[in-house]
């Protein structure tokens, strides 16, 4: 009987991947062997690397400085924690820019609609009945740009698509993200989309201008997503316990593409629907 739990324990202890502690840098945050004295730097985690930390986290102020205690090639140092977003993981603390969550009440650049030439809607746009729980990933499935006015003119052109050809009242989308790393307004966080069918009144959408399905967006299109979803938590725009899902885990479709889904998967609030239209999750990358 003693045994059956001790065995029962094992297994679930096996089988359950551990959350971690990690601390994702939001911008490059210095390592000081002690804590204020800046002489002591000897290493600095570059803006979008995430370290792993003990539970024994240890907070230290010195003159209006919050610093943390973290363990960083070996060696165990102190950085400004206004530099770093805890995060807690569920497995092992990601490394890679394109994978983190940043923190901090941080927006990135939102090109505003008078910015990039909006048309007006054709019609008055409704509000989201509640604050949306879910962030839906679209990718444009046309080419790439990399400059602000490329992507203005590719907004454009989409706004164009959705209201000519589609006949809808606006750009489906709630914003859209370039290769340039800037955000452009479409419908904003609080009206009612048209970009996930079934889904658009509860949940925002997110598009990167590009086809994703064999080639994945850069590092500045990732990370401005990234902040553009931690831009909406901090201001409430999204709930707390938001759910990330691709275009195809609701609809069937190859939107975002399957390299891009292959790094969303990774995320930690991404959710795999049962009745997910997108590639088993063992097929992809
Ligand atoms: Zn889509």
């Amino acid at each position: 009987m003693i045994w059956h739990v001790v065995v029962a324990i094992i297994i679930v202890k096996l089988t359950s991947a551990e959350n971690v502690y990690c601390a994702c840098a939001v911008g490059n945050a210095a390592l000081y062997r002690e804590a204020g004295r800046f002489e002591t730097l000897f290493a600095v985690i570059p803006t979008g690397m995430c370290v792993q930390y003990s539970n024994g986290l240890e907070f230290v102020t010195v003159e209006n400085t919050t610093w943390i205690s973290l363990e960083y090639g070996g060696h165990s140092g102190f950085a400004d924690f206004s530099l770093l977003s805890p995060e807690v993981w569920n497995g092992v603390c990601p490394t890679r820019l394109r994978e983190i969550r940043a923190g901090g009440s941080h927006c990135p650049r939102i090109v505003t609609r008078e910015e990039w030439g909006a048309r007006l809607p054709s019609h008055t746009i409704g509000h989201l009945p509640e604050i949306p729980q879910y962030v839906f990933i679209h990718h444009g499935a046309g080419s790439r740009c990399h400059s602000e006015d490329e992507c203005a003119a590719k907004v454009r052109s989409y706004q164009e698509f959705h209201m000519v050809t589609r006949g809808w009242w606006d750009i489906g989308y709630s914003f859209v993200v370039g290769e340039d790393g800037n955000v452009y307004e479409a419908r904003g966080w609080d009206k009612i989309g048209a970009h996930t069918y079934g889904r658009n009144t509860v949940g925002i959408g997110i598009s990167v201008i590009g086809d994703f399905r064999t080639q994945i967006p850069d590092d500045a299109a990732l990370h401005a997503v990234i902040q553009l979803i931690a831009c909406g938590l901090n201001t409430g725009k999204i709930q707390t316990n938001y759910i990330i899902q691709g275009h195809c885990d609701v609809v069937p479709t190859e939107c975002p593409g399957n390299a891009f889904l292959d790094i969303i998967k990774s995320w930690p609030h991404y959710h795999r629907s049962n009745d997910s239209h997108c590639p088993p999750l063992d097929e992809l990358s």
